[in-house]
């Protein structure tokens, strides 16, 4: 492995989401760190892509550090794309939202979905280097399977494989997921640009 030394913030409080990319980046020699414990950012934007950008400028301000963000969520096709930017917020916990995703859907034959993240790459000031779109195409499940992985991946059947990300191993969900698609493209960025 090549060991470039770069270490970028990420702007996050979501451990899993930190742990999932630097497994993702780690033949990159790019380690993403967590921002300081103050980072808290106002994600009133109406895309994921305002919302990557409001997260990924508050953490390079506050740590004079590049930074990265994502910003991902579910969109359903029979809800009109919802939950979307509101996924983590549809209800009080990851269970609950989980039981009203499947009570929306009851009855519902179009169980079509995509999981989407946005990832915006800003330089110490704020300013943004670059911005990318991953998507994953799959299926909301009738019911929960698998224990892997974190918030909607129980009920959501990644097309193409038959399981729900909650099936796979963190190895396969990293090599199909919506953000491991975004990262890789903020990587070849990195690579082409910035070292
Ligand atoms: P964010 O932290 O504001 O980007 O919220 C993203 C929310 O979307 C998470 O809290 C999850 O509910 C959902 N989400 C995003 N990516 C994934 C994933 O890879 N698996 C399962 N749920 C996800």
């Amino acid at each position: 492995m090549e060991n470039k030394n770069i270490k970028i913030v990420f702007a996050t409080g979501n451990l899993h989401k930190l742990h999932e990319i630097n497994e993702i980046s780690k033949s990159s020699g790019i380690e993403f760190i967590l921002p300081p414990d103050n980072f808290d950012p106002n994600e009133n934007g109406t895309t994921f892509e305002q919302n990557s950008y409001i997260k990924a400028k508050e953490a390079a301000l506050l740590s004079k550090n590049i930074a990265l963000a994502d910003d991902s969520g579910l969109c359903v096709e029979a809800l009109n794309g919802e939950p979307g930017i509101y996924s983590a917020r549809y209800d009080e916990t990851p269970e609950k939202r989980i039981d009203k995703l499947l009570n929306n859907l009851a009855n519902c034959t179009n169980r079509k979905a995509k999981f989407v993240c946005a990832m915006t790459l800003v330089d110490e000031f704020g300013n943004v280097l670059t911005q990318e779109i991953g998507e994953c195409h799959g299926k909301i499940a009738t019911k929960r399977s698998g224990v892997n992985g974190f918030g909607y991946d129980p009920v959501f059947v990644v097309d193409g494989y038959g399981v729900t990300m909650a099936d796979m191993s963190e190895e396969l969900k990293n090599s199909v997921s919506h953000r491991s698609i975004a990262l890789n493209k903020i990587i070849n960025y990195i690579n082409s640009y910035l070292i």
